[in-house]
């Protein structure tokens, strides 16, 4: 997609822009939903604003797409977790029976607070690291139930076999999840470390998008403009 740009009236790939990520969702918004400033290309906005204030732009306009990616990061984390809780909640639970021996180290006092694991401040590497080690144990269970060690359901009011019990548990959506939870966890740490890069190294940032080389002659020197920042 190109845009032109509404300084130097030049046609540029959407990359020389700071666009919303609104905006990158939904093309024919592109041109009306365009903040006046962002519809200066890199170089423009740089020119009538100065390198401070592109920076600031700059550095808010990665962030804002990072966040984006780690919301939905966390989104694939987190909802296998949330069945996980319901299935090993009492009594009706799916696992209801292994709240004793299983549940309870798997899914009690559950590392993130409230009813909604998906608002609310982005998991820490801590918390993470917490989830990995009850999903570890949730794969413990999951693969002594499949060895068929022990029943799924003992209760005579429930007449399913093992196998139909955990061919709901596990249906398609959550197979995935359980089966792909480290490569989840991997791009959720991934982002986690590519956001802290970011706002650890603004003028290598600034220096990509306006494609100087950051270590080059021509690299921009962001503290020679500090002072006059507000
Ligand atoms: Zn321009």
């Amino acid at each position: 997609r190109i845009i032109r740009c509404g300084g130097c009236a030049k046609w540029y790939e959407v990359a020389w822009f700071r666009l919303s990520i609104n905006a990158y969702k939904d093309v024919y918004n592109l041109v009306r939903e365009i903040d006046p400033r962002d519809s200066r290309c890199n170089q423009c906005f740089l020119r009538e604003h100065g390198l401070v204030a592109f920076r600031r732009h700059l550095i808010a306009f990665a962030r804002s797409l990072m966040l984006d990616a780690l919301d939905r990061a966390r989104f694939q984390v987190l909802y296998g977790w949330e069945q996980l809780r319901n299935d090993f909640c009492l009594p009706f639970g799916d696992f209801a029976n292994y709240w004793a021996e299983y549940g309870r180290s798997i899914v009690s006092d559950f590392p993130i607070q409230g009813e909604n694991l998906f608002t609310g401040p982005f998991p820490t590497i801590h918390q993470l690291d917490e989830l990995s080690r009850r999903y570890t144990l949730f794969k413990i269970f999951i693969e002594r139930i499949y060895q068929g060690l022990r029943p799924v359901r003992q209760t005579i009011l429930d007449s399913r076999s093992n196998e139909e019990v955990m061919s709901t548990v596990m249906r398609s959506w959550f197979r995935i999840w359980y089966e792909d939870y480290h490569l989840y966890d991997r791009t959720y740490r991934r982002l986690l470390d590519q956001l802290k890069w970011i706002e650890e190294h603004e003028e290598e940032v600034v220096s990509y998008a306006l494609e100087v080389d950051p270590w080059g002659p021509e690299s921009y020197h962001l503290e020679a403009e500090v002072e006059e920042e507000r």
